[in-house]
């Protein structure tokens, strides 16, 4: 079975400024710093550092260096990467004193994608492979209706969320991860077990992971049902618990663990990620979750 990202790339661009520019306003940055960012790169980061060989397709600029370096860092396969002469996705941070912050974001390559290179990049995988996606890349609908096609498990983190998503073919999905704001925004729901109901009514055949912060998780598929508290820790920063929570259970799902063990796998992962500051670097290893929690 193989794992594939299929998203976006970003090179983030991370200003400190006293305050957020208003309009017709300089102001001079206190500092800069740039990261590797985008969906698609952290995903196909958090599932390389559960262990599993994963491949990224996306489509990236001539400025795309650090993002490679990143993957080579990681072990991400970048055989079905496109590389074109154009700017890469970029975002542009901008971020106050008391951690507020103001994002411009520039698609650049990530709306590069085309028909022509769905099909190659699917050409490689087949029935049962895993497919990961969320909504940061043009030709969404594509991807899953080929995906479908072929009988692909298809995992999907609709974020960004906003109204595009609905338009796209959510009932092929196989596995939802939504958080609250997320749900809310599929479902016009805001209580989690309404969300869950919702979920259910709207994509009876797919199956729904929704993640609440502090107050755990849940697992929704017709009438099965489970839940998960978190494990208490001292957090930090939760950057990047979400694509933490995701790698995991699906690692557990390709191990063929049942969703309860797959949500205690989990959120044993994410209780170390939110523990440590940053992104992919916080993210544990499947041997630092054993030795934390000793069965
Ligand atoms: P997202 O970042 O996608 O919104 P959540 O904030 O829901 O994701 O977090 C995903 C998972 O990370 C939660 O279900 C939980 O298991 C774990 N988690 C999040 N916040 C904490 C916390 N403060 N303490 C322990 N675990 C946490």
């Amino acid at each position: 079975m193989k794992i594939l990202v299929f998203g976006s790339t970003n090179i983030d661009h991370n200003y400190q400024m006293e305050h957020i520019a208003r309009p017709k306003e300089t102001v001079t940055s206190r500092g800069y710093e740039i990261h590797p960012g985008g969906k698609g790169l952290n995903q196909a980061i958090a599932f390389a550092k559960t262990g599993q060989h994963v491949y990224l397709a996306a489509v990236v600029g001539n400025d795309a260096g650090m993002l490679l370096d990143v993957m080579e860092k990681y072990d991400v396969d970048t055989r079905y990467l496109r590389k074109i002469n154009a700017p890469n996705g970029h975002a542009i941070i901008q971020i106050d004193e008391n951690g507020e912050n103001s994002i411009f974001l520039y698609p650049g390559t990530n709306n590069s994608i085309t028909h022509e290179y769905v099909d190659r990049v699917l050409n490689g995988f087949e029935k049962g492979d895993f497919i990961i996606l969320q909504n940061e890349i043009n030709r969404q609908d594509y991807i899953i209706d080929k995906a479908y096609e072929k009988g692909m498990v298809i995992l999907m983190n609709p974020s960004p969320c906003d109204d595009s998503l609905k338009a796209l073919p959510l009932e092929k999905v196989s596995y939802f991860f939504i958080n609250e704001v997320e749900g809310a925004i599929l479902t016009g729901e805001s209580d989690p077990e309404k969300i869950l109901d919702r979920m259910n009514e709207l994509y009876p055949e797919s199956r729904v992971i929704l993640t609440l912060g502090a107050e755990g998780s849940r697992f929704r598929y017709k009438d099965q049902y489970c839940s998960q508290a978190i494990f208490p820790v001292k957090a930090i920063d939760t950057v990047g618990a979400g694509d933490t929570f995701m790698g995991y259970f699906s690692y557990g799902l390709s191990q063929g663990m049942s969703p309860a063990e797959c949500l205690l796998l989990a959120t044993k992962a994410s209780s170390i990620t939110v523990t440590r500051k940053g992104a992919a670097d916080s993210i544990p290893t499947l041997e630092e979750i054993k030795e934390r929690y000793p069965d």
